[in-house]
């Protein structure tokens, strides 16, 4: 991964989490239905993304100041930030 330019937490990232299931932990709870996934890069949990209709990703980390999301989109190599508003590709 490029180290240059990006910020504290990415460059602390060492090894990019993947999801464990190919599903949101929280949208399963409820049954409800997401369009993308993420997975939290500080405790592995994998959540929806914005364009679905919990955001359960950035719910979680507003609420636990978990930093860093990966896409856990199959072929999607990136992270973001939510402090700094960052997109990385790795
Ligand atoms: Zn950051
Ligand atoms: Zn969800
Ligand atoms: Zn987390």
């Amino acid at each position: 991964m490029d180290s240059n330019g990006v910020c504290a937490h990415i460059q602390a990232i060492s090894s990019v989490k993947h999801p464990k299931q190919r599903v949101c932990e929280e949208c399963i709870k409820i049954g409800s239905s997401w369009v993308h996934l993420r997975t939290c890069q500080e405790c592995g949990v994998t959540l929806c993304c914005n364009d679905s209709p919990n955001k359960h990703a950035t719910k979680h980390a507003l609420k636990t100041h978990h930093p860093v999301i990966a896409s856990a989109e199959p072929g999607e190599r990136w992270l973001y930030c939510y402090p700094d508003d960052e997109t990385v590709e790795y």
